[in-house]
């Protein structure tokens, strides 16, 4: 009889996460199989990673990247593959019964209808994309709740909070002596840039993160901060923290990943090499330990480890999202999400400066102060319009 492996499909296998999670799946082939892989425009790529991982279906994003990808199979002389594309897709490959895990690693809000098709069907989860919280946190907890999912972030902050949270933490902060979650971080490549000089930053400046090698949209977000912020919506729905009980401290190294603050004065760290294997085998060995392929810190290396107090005044994106979270308001988060994910590709696009992305999130959330939203569908239309609204700003701006 053969040996059981645990089937995953990687959503973004081309990315950042994606191949990380791939490198962790090749070092472990007695433990897992490759189920599903997607991508959106990098075709080369996936046909590539389907020529190693032999996998059951690849999806992508429109027919003629079917095809394209398809022919390329053909030269490659890969049958087992078949392959699919667009959102439906997507979901089908989250949700099929053969899936045992599904990694969450695409960018953006694209990943939310195919992380909840894996969430109804009860799978393991592990969530890199933290848009999906902040898109639509109380459903997506729900929906994982009430199918009995098992959910295990992969974000590097959270990944280092349920390291240290106790093992049978229940959602409690209060029961479980918890005082505070401390999210680090690196503060990004301007930390000491003169504010004067922010209107000038360029995407390529922005995109050049001192600690991390990570995908575009991430690496500008954590230059602007509003990455901290989109990860303090996501610490609230995945640990059920208040945002009283959230902290963020600058840790230029990111040799600490983030940190449980108990009632009794102990603080408990998470800390490693600033290699995304190091949570993802974490997750994917349901918190067994096992070979990540990450390098040992070397604590003579780093011998300082310093911190320093957020300043909203430099990353207003910070600020904005402390307010969203304090808001206690589904619909901003989701306005706060899609203005920015708009505001990043334009910025990459050089439509806008650095300094326009708070600009344009603000006057986003201001204009849509009055929206509510509860269900996926309205959630959906919500988001489309914030885009929509975004579009004619920038328009205006370029004009
Ligand atoms: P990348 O940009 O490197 O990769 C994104 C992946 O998503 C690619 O496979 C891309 O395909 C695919 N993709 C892009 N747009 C779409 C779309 N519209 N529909 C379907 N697939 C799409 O991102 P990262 O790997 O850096 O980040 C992925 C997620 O993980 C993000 O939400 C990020 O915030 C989060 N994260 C990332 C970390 C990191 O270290 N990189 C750390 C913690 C969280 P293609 O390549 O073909 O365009």
């Amino acid at each position: 009889m053969g040996q059981y492996t645990t089937a995953i499909t990687v959503l973004g296998a081309t990315g950042s996460i994606g191949l990380n999670t791939l490198d962790v799946i090749r070092r472990h082939p007695e433990e897992f199989s490759v189920f599903a892989l997607t991508a959106h425009r990098q075709i080369d790529k996936l046909a590539q990673l389907c020529q190693q991982f032999m996998p059951q279906y690849a999806v992508v994003a429109d027919e003629i990247a079917a095809r394209q990808l398809q022919q390329q199979l053909q030269h490659l002389q890969v049958t087992r593959t078949q392959v699919l594309f667009g959102q439906e897709a997507l979901c089908e490959v989250s949700q099929a019964s053969e899936v045992d895990g599904v990694m969450v690693a695409i960018v953006g809000a694209a990943a939310l209808l195919p992380a909840l098709s894996a969430a109804k069907a009860g799978k393991t989860i592990y969530l890199a994309n933290k848009e999906t919280l902040v898109m639509a946190g109380a459903l997506f907890m729900q929906t994982i709740q009430q199918s009995g999912a098992r959910l295990l972030p992969v974000d590097s902050e959270h990944n280092a909070i349920f390291q240290t949270l106790p093992e049978n933490y229940n959602g409690q902060l209060n029961e479980a002596g918890v005082a505070s979650l401390i999210l680090t971080a690196s503060g990004g490549p301007f930390l000491h840039t003169p504010v004067a000089d922010f209107a000038a930053i360029t995407p390529e400046q922005a995109i050049k993160h001192p600690n991390w090698h990570m995908g575009q949209k991430i690496s500008v977000d954590s230059a602007s901060m509003m990455n901290k912020g989109l990860e303090l919506i996501e610490a609230h729905w995945l640990f059920n923290a208040p945002a009283n009980q959230l902290e963020v401290i600058i840790h230029p190294q990111s040799i600490i990943h983030s940190m449980v603050r108990y009632i009794d004065g102990s603080v408990l760290a998470q800390l490693g090499e600033a290699d995304m294997r190091i949570p993802i085998a974490y997750c994917m060995g349901l918190r067994h330990r096992m070979h990540s392929g990450a390098e040992p810190l070397d604590f003579t290396a780093n011998p300082q480890l310093t911190f320093l107090p957020p300043d909203f005044e430099r990353f207003p994106c910070l600020k904005l999202a402390y307010d969203v979270l304090h808001s206690d308001n589904n619909a901003a988060s989701c306005i706060l999400n899609a203005a920015n994910e708009v505001a990043v590709a334009a910025f990459l696009n050089h439509q806008l400066r650095f300094t326009d992305l708070s600009v344009l999130v603000d006057f986003c959330l201001q204009k849509l102060s009055q929206q509510q939203a509860a269900s996926i569908d309205e959630l959906m239309q919500l988001d489309a319009r914030v885009r929509t609204i975004a579009q004619e700003w920038i328009n205006k701006q370029v004009n």
